[in-house]
């Protein structure tokens, strides 16, 4: 099964309800930032975060999720576009932290409890968005769900879930986000709010074959109205044209630096692949700049 995300609405439309798998894509990030378990749990988190923020575009689009708080991962972010296409980083993919006393992954203390989420929306044909809030605990559902709460003004409970394996590597990854809209009655809200505290251990029974589908099915009442699935998948944005576009994009003396270094190499923090600059190549984007005499 690869990673999707499927969408429903339930109770005559007054609850909206989002489900994603991300197994494949955090482990991906995981192997190319070669991350630490709770690095790597961390990462998986923001990843379906990014994954649920991201569903209801209707034209081209990206989207990136952004934590800045003072834990020892430093900034993290995750970041989709058209199709569902991912990719995350964060600054110190190797910090390893013990398990907690109650023998999970200690994410929140490596994301930190002080700082910003951060969402910024970008749509064909519409003025750029951004929202923040700030961090509650660093374990990104809570944090997610405060961001909702605080800068889309939707009450939503959101559970999101990594499971590390023996080896350190991720196994499964998910998560669900279920929201009140408008004219919700409370029975429902109670209803739901019940169930949804009964949902334990996500990841665990996505990693046994469990579905998002069947995730929602046991917290939505019976009358679920399914939306449509999406994929998801890893793919970086990265290209040797994109490097060449930061080279050009250098202040003047930084680009008479490189030119004496007869070459240059532009690094992606999000895949780590290295594009060499030629001279030649630096010595276009200098004369590109030059201004015509005359
Ligand atoms: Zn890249």
């Amino acid at each position: 099964m690869g990673d999707y995300r499927v969408k429903a609405t339930a109770a005559g439309g007054s609850i909206r309800a989002i489900a994603a798998v991300t197994t494949a894509t955090a482990l991906r990030v995981q192997n190319l930032h070669h991350a630490s378990p709770v690095a790597a749990a961390a990462l998986g988190r923001l990843i379906t975060a990014a994954s649920l923020l991201a569903s209801d575009f209707k034209d081209a689009f990206r989207l990136t999720v952004e934590v800045q708080a003072d834990g020892p991962l430093g900034r993290l972010v995750s970041e989709i576009r058209t199709g569902g296409l991912i990719r995350a980083r964060t600054e110190n993919s190797l910090v390893d932290l013990p398990l907690r006393s109650d023998n999970k992954l200690a994410v929140g203390q490596a994301v930190g409890n002080r700082g910003t989420l951060r969402v910024t929306r970008e749509e064909r044909g519409r003025n750029p968005y951004e929202g923040q809030a700030p961090i509650v605990s660093g374990e990104i559902g809570e944090d997610l769900a405060n961001y909702y709460r605080i800068s889309e003004q939707i009450p939503s409970a959101v559970a999101l879930g990594v499971l590390i394996g023996h080896e350190g590597l991720v196994v499964a990854s998910g998560g669900v986000v279920i929201q009140a809209l408008p004219g919700i009655q409370t029975v429902t809200t109670d209803e739901i709010t019940d169930k949804f505290q009964k949902l334990h251990n996500i990841s665990w029974r996505l990693s046994n074959g469990e579905t998002p589908e069947d995730l929602l099915r046991e917290v939505l009442p019976t009358s679920i109205h399914w939306l449509g699935t999406d994929s998801l998948e890893y793919q970086c944005q990265c290209s040797s044209e994109r490097s060449l576009e930061i080279i050009g994009s250098l202040p003047t003396g930084d680009l008479d630096a490189l030119i004496q270094d007869k070459g240059a190499e532009v690094v992606c923090h999000f895949c780590n692949t290295a594009y060499p600059i030629s001279l030649f190549q630096l010595e276009k984007a200098r004369s590109d700049r030059a201004i015509p005499e005359g």
